[in-house]
């Protein structure tokens, strides 16, 4: 035994590891013996107990004879100490039983936990140098108190095929009625895998030397459960000056002769103590009969010194041992701090093998460190804890966001749907798909309704609004307020194919971005989602509404990034903006892209379709049936040519659009505009779209021309009547056309749009004059066209 006086901890540590077991030489002996039992069951188990064992029976399991015999193979004395020792560990197995436990984390939601024992329970008992008869208890007695209904018990007989008697006599206490006389790696194979004659086992327990170690840990990695990462036996020995030298060397004799790798570790702060353990150590050696195992185990031990017990205590959890023993003044005390170690035995009556064999405690501990996170054998580690929960609909109803948010975050829209489906609000949300609720003091709304409005029938005196009954000093009259525009609505309901209920008419579309967020969004509780670069009225109106805004920006190439979206959505987010073809990038959205989203976002998604007209997309509006989420909007302001109307619509499910209808201002359309739209949709859709495709032809001619000039760095393609050119310097480019009378939209500032500016396609005249502008700016003052420019060029190749 080797003295360390003071050492540093990592000295300590070094000096403390444990002899190291090389198992993986095992594992790849064992292997194929564990391969052949899973092939040929019982054949290769007596063909591999015959070449080990020296023994195998046709049937290996231990006879009725063999089971009477064996009791009054005992002394009584002997037979009366497993009986005692058996019932304190029952004793005090039998209190470790656990009640169902029931709670209900918040109301509704119900959670219980239920011990429920393993069925089918191996035990391997080794045979060998000694009987463990104890560990046939130690493991039989918490398997029966647990309730495990098949417990089967391995063990390798004698050559003349005999099981030492107080195995079976032990076995019978714990009620165990099925002994193999099998043993080694082929015992292991025969529980994990099964065979004619045994039943497989789903967790195998014991004790077993390398072989039966290794075979445990490769059939844990089949599935089946094994106890504990086994390995030699080690006690650790806190003790102060005042403790008993001989108690102690005989505590740790008591390991040392288990094996000679073995491990004994004495931590004290009085160094005559270790000096006279040690002296002991050394007599009471003498006398042992496996006195060559223990003296082998010492040479692996150490005495360690240190400079007070508090310290001694901290070593000694940092080691980890199997057993502890604390020899001390007050015991309790340092008991208190012990953080790692299997068992503990305190106090100077407590030596290590009461618990070993008969106080109640179980032997079968972690070694190695393992005892760092592992536990010992109890009651617990013949039962599985299984879980149960109950929640009512109204714990769902609470609970359920909760669950939808965490799952949409992890990207599992599949377990969203699982809690949506259920719940009420959202149900309708997958069935009618109606996901969108207004804000409840929007759904309670009175609207505003007027005279005319509430009388059915026909009149010709109209005395109730306060108009000029004389009329206006123009041509035609404009003294009534404007009737519905049931017309207009119509035409663009058929022209667009939707129900005329689908159809909001708006003071521009402007208009319903902002009743939109009216509507839907409560101030300073909901949220809005834009993707930026986009149209900057949305962020206008969330912030006049006092709503907050998230962003999950368009990715550099201009389309949206789903991750980015779910990571800045919540349940509160209300609406997506979604813009396509996009301004100011002219991009369209991936329409796979917002089918995905119209899954599983909740709320509205606005798609913003004011450009529709220029792109070879197909409008969504063809699919508003599918998506009751889907709002689309579209303008006469753009291709129609007709922005000084100030005319825009809002397509969506009957619902939304009713309650757009119910909040927008009594007469938002004014009858000028509304007559001079229903000429255009009546009679001007062969000029909307001869101009169309001019619109579209300038738009190609007019890309490839700036892609030309030098200072041009990018033009992005685009769906729309407007480019995004990237150059040299956008504001030298910005106020060179300035300069021209030109103006352009210098979008530089927004997200991924540096040094950009968007230029709007003209007439064929006005895109010749932008491109003779910047023809002569941008060859003459590259990088910042500044300097005086060069005669004019016409850089356009056709001018039709
Ligand atoms: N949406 C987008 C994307 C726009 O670019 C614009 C105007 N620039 C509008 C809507 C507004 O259209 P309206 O004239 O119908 O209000």
């Amino acid at each position: 035994m080797r003295l360390l006086l003071y050492p540093d901890p990592e000295t300590c540590r070094q000096a403390l590891a444990r002899p190291a077991a090389d198992l993986a030489r095992f594992r790849s002996a064992v292997a194929p013996i564990l391969e052949a039992v899973r092939r040929e069951g019982d054949v290769a188990v007596r063909r591999f107990s015959e070449q080990f064992d020296g023994f195998s029976a046709e049937n290996p399991a231990v006879t009725a004879e063999e089971w009477a015999a064996a009791e009054s193979a005992l002394t009584p004395a002997l037979r009366a100490a497993i009986t005692r020792a058996g019932q304190n560990i029952r004793t005090f197995h039998a209190a470790q039983r656990e009640p169902e436990l029931t709670v209900e984390t918040m109301p509704g939601v119900v959670c219980r936990r239920r011990s429920v024992p393993i069925d089918r329970i191996g035990l391997y008992i080794p045979g060998g140098s000694a009987p463990l008869f104890s560990t046939v208890l130690m493991l039989g007695i918490p398997a029966q108190l647990a309730g495990c209904r098949d417990v089967v018990l391995c063990t390798p007989p004698d050559r003349a095929g005999q099981i030492h008697p107080a195995i079976l006599f032990a076995a019978r206490l714990c009620g165990i009625q099925k002994v193999y006389k099998i043993g080694g790696a082929q015992a292991i194979a025969a529980m994990a895998y099964g065979t004619e004659q045994i039943r497989p086992v789903y967790k195998i327990f014991g004790p077993g030397n390398p072989w039966v170690t290794a075979a445990k840990q490769l059939v844990s990695l089949d599935g089946v459960a094994i106890d504990l990462p086994a390995g030699p036996s080690e006690v650790a020995v806190i003790a102060d000056r005042q403790a008993n030298p001989a108690f102690i060397a005989a505590d740790l004799l008591s390991q040392a002769e288990h094996g000679a790798d073995s491990q004994v570790v004495l931590f004290s702060d009085d160094q005559s103590l270790i000096e006279k353990v040690m002296a002991e150590v050394s007599v009471q050696l003498e006398t042992l009969p496996r006195r060559e195992v223990a003296a082998a185990a010492l040479q692996n031990s150490r005495a360690v010194l240190l400079h007070n017990l508090e310290q001694a205590l901290e070593y000694c959890n940092d080691y980890a041992p199997e057993h502890l023993i604390i020899q001390t003044k007050t015991p309790e005390k340092w008991a208190a701090g012990v953080t790692n170690a299997g068992s503990v035995f305190l106090g100077p009556f407590t030596p290590e093998s009461a618990g070993d064999y008969a106080s109640g405690t179980n032997h079968t501990l972690p070694t190695g460190g393992y005892a760092r996170a592992f536990a010992g054998v109890s009651l617990d580690s013949f039962v599985k804890k299984i879980t149960f929960q109950e929640i009512s609909q109204a714990g769902l109803a609470e609970l359920g966001p909760t669950i939808v948010e965490m799952a949409r975050a992890e990207g599992l829209e599949a377990h969203a749907r699982a809690v949506v489906v259920r719940t009420s609000e959202t149900s309708n949300a997958l069935s009618e798909r109606s996901a969108v609720t207004p804000r409840a003091n929007i759904a309670a709304l009175q609207p505003y309704s007027s005279a005319r409005d509430e009388f059915k029938g026909e009149a010709a005196v109209f005395l109730d609004a306060n108009e000029n009954s004389l009329g206006s000093p123009l041509e035609q009259d404009f003294n009534r307020y404007p009737s519905p525009p049931a017309r207009l609505r119509a035409l663009v309901a058929e022209l667009k194919q939707v129900a005329p209920e689908q159809v909001f008419l708006g003071n521009g579309s402007d208009e319903a971005i902002d009743l939109l967020i009216r509507a839907y969004c409560e101030p300073g509780r909901d949220n809005l989602l834009l993707l930026p670069p986009t149209y900057g009225m949305y962020a206008v109106q969330a912030n006049i509404n006092g709503v907050e805004i998230r962003k999950a920006p368009l990715q550099p190439d201009f389309q949206p990034d789903m991750a980015a979206i779910r990571a800045a959505t919540d349940q509160q987010t209300r609406i997506i903006f979604l813009c396509s073809p996009n301004n100011p990038s002219g991009n369209s959205i991936d329409p796979a892209f917002i089918t995905e989203l119209l899954g599983w976002f909740p709320g509205l998604v606005v798609l913003d379709e004011a450009y529709i007209d220029f792109s070879d997309q197909p409008s969504w509006l063809g699919r508003l049936k599918e998506f009751p989420n889907l709002v689309v909007l579209q303008t006469l302001s753009k291709a129609w040519g007709l922005a000084a109307l100030r005319v825009g619509m809002a397509f969506g499910s009957a619902e939304v659009i009713a309650v757009l209808n119910k909040i927008k201002y009594p007469y938002n359309l004014s009858t000028a505009a509304v007559q001079l739209a229903v000429q255009a949709l009546e009679n001007g859709r062969s000029t909307f779209q001869q101009r169309l495709s001019i619109l579209r032809q300038e738009r190609s001619r007019l890309a490839a021309a700036l892609a030309e000039l030098p200072g041009v760095l990018q033009v992005f393609p685009s769906d729309a009547n407007f480019l995004l050119v990237r150059v040299n310097d956008a504001d030298a480019w910005y106020q060179h056309l300035a300069a021209q009378g030109i103006v352009v939209r210098n979008r530089s500032r927004e997200m991924h749009c540096e040094n950009c500016l968007r230029i709007t396609i003209g007439t064929p005249q006005e895109n010749d004059q932008l491109a003779m502008a910047v023809g002569a700016g941008a060859a003459g003052a590259s990088p910042a066209p500044t300097a005086p420019a060069p005669a004019p060029k016409n850089i356009l190749p056709c001018k039709n």
